[in-house]
């Protein structure tokens, strides 16, 4: 149960200003869905409190730490160490079975590969993957391939879980019970997620809704 915060975070690109003084507080184990029009600066908001985006001016917090001012290779050893992602179209690797892109944060932790493995494999009875172990990206449907990265996300028991639009590339039927698998399996964890979506239906599992626009956090809905 880690919290993540933002203070006053700007951030441009070049002339274009994606966030102008966006702050949002993220309890430990608290679940919350950023939500606000296209181009409004969400990813970027994201992507600054999941440390790989750093700030023009403002403040990153993770856990009580600021982790803003940490070195890129600090920032990559916490992102590794304490950080889980899924996107948007699953970005599984292609060549390896659905049970080893599970295993690979832990692999990639120095975790031996038969511990890994080990670790892996109950995700697939607990997101409804039985059998699929074997298969490759290639070879799972839409809805399974986000369920694997979901695991993957999770697998290595992060402090907090970054997702950004987990649900944009799946039917809303499936997409909900992505949703639903992500809340609860965050929820056993005591993980805090923050989730990018623009889809208020996938954004109602979430504890609180933030609304960003025009790269600020200027509207709470409690849901
Ligand atoms: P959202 O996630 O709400 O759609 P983004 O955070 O992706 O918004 O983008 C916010 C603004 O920053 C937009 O104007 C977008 O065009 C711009 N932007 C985002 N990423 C980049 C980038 N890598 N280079 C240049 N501009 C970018
Ligand atoms: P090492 O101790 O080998 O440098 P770590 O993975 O322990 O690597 O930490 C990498 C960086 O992340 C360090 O600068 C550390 O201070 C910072 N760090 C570790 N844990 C946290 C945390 N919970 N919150 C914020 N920063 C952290």
């Amino acid at each position: 149960m880690k919290a993540v915060e933002a203070r006053d975070v700007v951030l441009n690109f070049g002339e274009t200003p994606a966030l102008r003084g966006a702050s949002v507080a993220v309890a430990p184990g608290e679940i919350v869905a950023i939500m606000g029009p296209s181009g409004s600066g969400k990813s970027t908001l994201l992507h600054c409190l999941a440390g790989i985006l750093v700030p023009d001016a403002g403040e990153i917090h993770f856990d009580g730490h600021r982790i803003d001012t940490l070195s890129e290779g600090q920032r990559s050893a916490l992102r590794r160490d304490q950080f889980g992602f899924v996107f948007q179209f699953g970005q599984l690797v292609p060549e390896l079975t659905a049970e080893e892109n599970v295993a690979l944060p832990l692999l990639l932790g120095g975790v031996k590969r038969a511990a890994a493995l080990r670790e892996a494999r109950p995700w697939f009875a607990r997101l409804g993957l039985d059998g699929l172990e074997q298969r490759r990206s290639g070879e799972l449907s839409g809805g399974q391939a986000q369920r694997v990265a979901l695991a993957r996300g999770l697998v290595a028991r992060p402090g907090a879980l970054f997702a950004d639009e987990p649900t944009g590339a799946l039917d809303s039927l499936t997409g909900e019970q992505v949703m639903e698998l992500l809340v609860s399996s965050a929820r056993d964890q005591g993980t805090t997620v923050v989730l990018v979506t623009h889809d208020a239906r996938v954004a109602a599992y979430a504890d609180r809704q933030v609304i960003v626009r025009d790269g600020r956090v200027n509207a709470l809905v409690h849901s």
